[in-house]
């Protein structure tokens, strides 16, 4: 067999009722039942794949599709939620990829609603999306440290839920990837940032701010779990402490969701029977 999952990658990683963060194993392969190597591989055969029926997704847009694909990327700092971007999505052609990194809001962003700028970088039909970091972070960041008080965070999850059914049903693809390390995992990946030179460039000391607040992260990232998994929108949790599995496990949904939409080739609004004829009489 060429292919080494023992369960599809959308069912063994899905978050379901019940999941508990608390007792999630980040250092796990679920559903996976090959090596190292054999991820690496798969992963970059995924990405052939992708690269495909990522050009069918664009034909369709460019012919008046509607379908898109929207990748959200969520995790803590050094969750290796850029790693996804270069060695995933890397794969594919740039031109069908519509990245968007989300940060501190800008005073312009903050003078909005919080979803203002995440409507303005949704995808186009044809294109798959990536965000780096998202809405989510109304829920996470902003409520651990209560940058807004409960009442005004508290109806977000409903809020958030209406609004994915509402891209769901424009005809967007969304797939929710929570990359979970441990912390020991963090501290690792932190110490190389900090040992490193060519390294420094991705650390800010504010990391270690937010790591002190692991519990009251987990504490969020729970309510999220627990309250936008949604079944048009459902979660996956991808356990990231192996940066391989991590991207294997990206690159299999995003490759199950392109499947998923079973596109054929947009038909010719020409003949192309004629336009031979035409091409060898000219
Ligand atoms: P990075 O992804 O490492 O470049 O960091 C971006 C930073 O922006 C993280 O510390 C996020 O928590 C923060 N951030 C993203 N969205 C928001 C938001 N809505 N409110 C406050 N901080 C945010
Ligand atoms: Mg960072």
């Amino acid at each position: 067999m060429a292919k080494r999952w023992s369960t599809p990658a959308a069912e063994s990683l899905r978050v379901g009722p019940g999941f508990d963060f608390a007792a999630f194993d980040t250092a796990a392969t679920p559903g996976w039942e090959g090596s190292r190597k054999k991820a690496e591989s798969l992963t970059a055969e995924n990405g052939e794949e992708m690269s495909e029926l990522q050009e069918r997704l664009y034909a369709h847009g460019r012919t008046g599709g509607t379908r898109s694909v929207l990748l959200v990327l969520q995790g803590m700092d050094t969750s290796g939620k850029g790693g996804i971007v270069r060695h995933v999505m890397g794969m594919v052609d740039p031109q069908g990829v519509q990245l968007k990194s989300f940060g501190k809001p800008t005073p312009e962003e903050l003078s909005h609603h919080y979803l203002w700028r995440i409507r303005n970088a949704l995808p186009v039909p044809g294109r798959i999306g990536v965000f780096d970091r998202s809405h989510y972070e109304d829920v996470l960041v902003v409520r651990v440290n209560e940058l807004v008080p409960p009442d005004v965070w508290e109806p977000r999850y409903e809020e958030i839920n209406a609004f994915e059914r509402e891209l769901v049903d424009a005809g967007t693809v969304v797939i929710k990837a929570a990359m979970l390390i441990s912390k020991d995992e963090q501290a690792a990946r932190l110490r190389e940032r900090l040992e490193r030179p060519d390294k420094h460039w991705k650390y800010n000391p504010g990391d270690i701010d937010e790591r002190e607040k692991w519990d009251a992260y987990q504490e969020a990232y729970q309510a999220v779990f627990d309250r936008t998994s949604t079944e048009h929108a459902p979660w996956y949790a991808i356990p990231a402490d192996n940066k391989w599995f991590a991207r294997l496990a990206v690159a299999e949904l995003v490759l199950e969701s392109l499947e998923g939409l079973d596109l054929d080739w947009p038909a010719a609004d020409f003949d192309p029977a004629a336009e031979l004829a035409r091409l060898e009489r000219s």
